[in-house]
């Protein structure tokens, strides 16, 4: 049977090099996406939990994250329902403070392809500051406070969140409305965009 552009392009991603020289553990593309993926997560870059298992957000990161969507593991990792495409999809290595950054080669050379590929997509989920100021231009003079706080401004297609790191417990602490407002109104567009996709 044929492959489709997006099954084309996975296989592309996969076999990706361009930046090897500056990732100190070396290429390893961490990416999960079909055709038919309907919710797509944009996150930073795999830790080195992930870089080892090959299982995008397979860290406790990735089990706040489900706890915040309603989504369970078995949606969560079914490419027909969810693309997990981070801002840099192999592990950057380790920082002076905490991991490097997300490459910056990554998303220019293959996000716009990527979503191109996406027939049935219906909700972006801008997951941390890196995907906020790639997608969210205007809001480059807004604190991710700020930015979350006004989710419903970029609606319909983007949702934007905090990075689900153990850093966002002490935030939701300072922060109660992301609780009380933010996460029932994720929950509530997360489970349309996937409903709208079942009715297809
Ligand atoms: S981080 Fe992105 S651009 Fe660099 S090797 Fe991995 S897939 Fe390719």
């Amino acid at each position: 049977m044929p492959r489709s552009k997006a099954e084309a392009l996975l296989a592309e991603v996969r076999a990706c090099t361009a930046c090897a020289k500056a990732l100190p553990a070396g290429p390893r593309p961490v990416v999960q996406f079909s055709s038919r993926s309907r919710l797509v997560i944009i996150g930073q870059a795999p830790g080195s939990r992930v870089h080892e298992s090959g299982v995008p957000w397979d860290d406790r990161s990735g089990v706040r994250l489900r706890e915040w969507t309603g989504l369970d593991g078995r949606e969560f990792y079914d490419p027909a329902k969810v693309a997990l495409v981070p801002m840099g999809f192999c592990y950057p290595g380790a920082g002076p403070s905490g991991d490097r950054p997300p490459r910056s080669e990554c998303a220019p050379l293959w996000h716009d392809r990527i979503l191109a590929s996406l027939e049935a997509r219906r909700l972006i989920l801008l997951v941390g500051g890196f995907a906020q100021a790639r997608y969210l231009p205007e809001a480059r003079r807004q604190t991710l406070t700020e930015i979350v706080r006004h989710f419903a401004e970029h609606g319909p297609l983007f949702f934007p969140l905090p990075h689900p790191s153990w850093r966002s417990g002490i935030w939701m602490q300072r922060n109660p409305w992301f609780e009380a407002e933010v996460l029932p109104a994720l929950r509530v567009a997360v489970r349309k965009a996937l409903s709208e996709g079942d009715r297809q």
